[in-house]
């Protein structure tokens, strides 16, 4: 009675329930306690192979003692079968050192034995009073046993349900898993986990994962993963079992998970199947976290794609063009360098165009240049290298992604991305850039053939005037040609003030009216041209300089008579001849001398250039 009322006390309510073991070892310290004796230790019976294992005990040292090896269940079976008490000598290796050994059972089922070291001489029990304390521990042994597998399962099923509903609230991979692993380690403590997930490039923070793919040597998670279907591998020797789990949705296994479980020789039953349950709805929720992850990426590429063209197409500068790529690719990819390179027919030369970033106009980037260029001239398609090595260079990029650029069937171009880390850039990167430089070669294009254009056109938009380069292309033809001839350099006084006071369209109409005066005073075959900005230009060939000067102070004399709102213009005039040894720059050097002459000394005037010697 006294013993019954003790080990109910183990299970009253507010004591809060504990696991079996610590029950076990409870109800052990009450029996030591109740005859006196030195150590309890409660050997468990594996039930289906009859094996022994300690369960728990009053010293932790029994605790900790591993199974003799040589120690023959079946053997002991029969010794102890009929025996309704056991004492020494015990004839067995693990139970020598004990007194006594009470069987505990159940009807005719031996569940395992309670072995007591040095009962107390002073408070001697005979065996009927010994069987009878066996039999009322068997009877508690079973209750608690029963009580904490009912517990158990209900917060095991609690955490499933939990656990479900945290599944399917997040869609992120990392959280999900997370929550595999907390789980378990919540229901199962003693039990170690692993998540081996296949083709998996996400860095995991704290998640204790492995690699599917490089385990070959793991036949039993690769079975699972394969068969989609749990498999078991219990390891006597290691005194472990190892459950394998496959992680699995509607459409695929996503991959497998290892629980190991250790001083167990099988997997519980009952686990396996909380495992299986659990594995289950990890799948699926880590399918659906997949699946909107790859919709959000797609999302995001396509943003990226539809944002690029459609900067593209306002009508960018091809340098801006560049830049704006190179930018958006250096962002969005992680890249280190971005390259735009033009090729010209046959790969003959390579240009790299203004806005690629620094490295490209190195020393050390040339290899990369040739070595890429020459595969996609010969492969004629993108590249993708993971660890490319290079001889002979100081900078190493290993990740290499390199999309030609394609207009009508002809390669006019290539785009070059580098990373210094191996393997650094995904497929799925490499399959947006492609499509990124796909979709923006038009607009590439489109600049490089705007910015020809404008090279070749010869008026100037605004003052109806040539332009620059036509005038450039004409001194030069003239001074390879002609005997000699004479230029004009023109700018506007006081300009600013203009814009300033009557804003910039009265100052545009200002600059027409100037230009036109320019072109009303001089021959078809003189060439005036807006120099740029406010400054305007007149090349004069084969005229003398004393004939150009006449028309240079006319032209300040009319600017200063003709314009409304009223400005006047500066003028530096310089001239060459055959005889002298001279060129276009120092041409146009002494005209701009003079002009800076003439707004030093006053403005409103024309001014020669120094050099004596050449007037005529
Ligand atoms: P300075 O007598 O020394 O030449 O004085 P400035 O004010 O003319 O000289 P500055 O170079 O300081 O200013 C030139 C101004 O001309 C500044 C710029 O806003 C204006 N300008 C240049 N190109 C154009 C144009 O195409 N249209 C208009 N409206 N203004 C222009
Ligand atoms: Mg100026
Ligand atoms: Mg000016």
């Amino acid at each position: 009675m006294n013993l019954k009322s003790r080990f109910f006390d183990l299970i009253q309510e507010d004591k809060g329930i504990l696991s079996y073991e610590e029950i076990l070892r409870e109800m052990l310290f009450v029996i030591q306690n109740f005859i006196q004796s030195k150590e309890l230790t409660f050997f468990n019976l594996h039930d289906c192979n009859k094996e022994m294992y300690v369960v728990a005990s009053t010293s932790e040292e029994a605790e900790a003692v591993e199974f003799s090896p040589h120690f023959n269940s079946e053997e002991f079976y029969e010794y102890v079968l009929d025996k309704s008490i056991i004492r020494q000598p015990i004839p067995f290796s693990n139970f020598e050192k004990y007194d006594l050994l009470l069987p505990m059972r159940r009807g005719n089922e031996q569940l395992g034995y309670i072995a007591i070291k040095d009962v107390s001489k002073e408070i001697p029990f005979s065996d009927p009073i010994l069987e009878k304390i066996g039999e009322e521990c068997s009877k508690f042994l079973l209750k608690a046993k029963g009580i904490c597998e009912v517990i158990f399962e209900e917060k095991r099923y609690k955490q499933l349900f939990r656990v479900t509903e945290k599944f399917h609230s997040s869609m992120d991979m990392d959280a999900v898993l997370g929550e595999i692993i907390f789980t378990l380690q919540e229901v199962y403590p003693s039990f170690t986990y692993y998540l081996m997930l296949s083709h998996d490039n996400n860095n995991h923070a704290n998640l204790p994962i492995k690699d599917l793919e490089y385990d070959s040597e793991n036949i039993s998670a690769m079975q699972a993963y394969v068969t989609g279907a749990i498999q078991l591998e219990d390891s006597v020797q290691e005194q472990k079992s190892i459950l394998y789990a496959p992680l699995k949705g509607k459409q695929g296994v996503y991959g497998v998970l290892q629980v190991i479980a250790p001083n167990t020789r099988a997997f519980p039953n009952n686990e396996v199947e909380f495992i299986t349950l659990l594995a289950n709805t990890a799948g699926s929720a880590l399918e659906n976290a997949q699946l909107y992850q790859q919709s959000r990426k797609l999302i995001a590429d396509l943003q990226l794609i539809n944002e690029t063209t459609r900067r593209l197409n306002s009508d960018l500068r091809l340098t801006e063009t560049i830049n704006f790529m190179t930018g958006q690719i250096l962002t969005s990819f992680e890249a280190e360098e971005v390259g735009f390179v033009l090729v010209s027919e046959n790969f003959e030369q390579i240009k790299v165009l203004k806005g690629s970033t620094d490295f490209f106009f190195s020393k050390d980037a040339e290899q990369y240049l040739q070595y890429i260029a020459k595969k996609i001239k010969n492969e004629k398609d993108s590249l993708f290298l993971g660890d490319l090595i290079l001889e002979n260079v100081s900078s190493v990029y290993r990740s290499v992604m390199a999309v030609p650029m394609v207009q009508t069937d002809v390669i006019m171009g290539f785009a070059l991305v580098l990373h210094r880390l191996p393997y650094h850039f995904s497929f799925e990167t490499f399959k947006l850039m492609q499509s990124l430089i796909h979709h923006s070669t038009l607009a590439f294009s489109n600049s490089m053939l705007r910015e020809e254009l404008e090279k070749m056109v010869i008026t100037d938009h605004l003052t109806k005037l040539h332009s620059r380069n036509f005038l450039n292309e004409n001194i030069h033809r003239s001074m390879s040609e002609d005997a000699f001839g004479t230029f004009i350099l023109i700018d506007i006084d006081n300009f600013k003030q203009i814009n300033d006071t009557y804003g910039h369209q009265v100052g545009d109409e200002v600059l027409i009216q100037v230009a036109s005066i320019i072109h009303d005073n001089i021959r078809d075959t003189d060439i005036g041209a807006r120099w740029g900005g406010e400054e305007l230009a007149i090349y004069l060939p084969r005229i003398p300089l004393h004939v150009a000067v006449t028309i240079a102070e006319r032209l300040v004399a009319k600017v200063n008579e003709l314009t409304a709102p009223r400005i006047t213009i500066s003028c530096g005039v310089s001239y060459w001849t055959k005889e002298s040894d001279d060129n276009f720059t120092k041409l146009f050097k002494r005209a701009d001398q003079a002009l800076y002459l003439a707004k030093e000394t006053g403005k409103n005037k024309v001014v020669v250039q120094e050099d004596e010697e050449l007037i005529s």
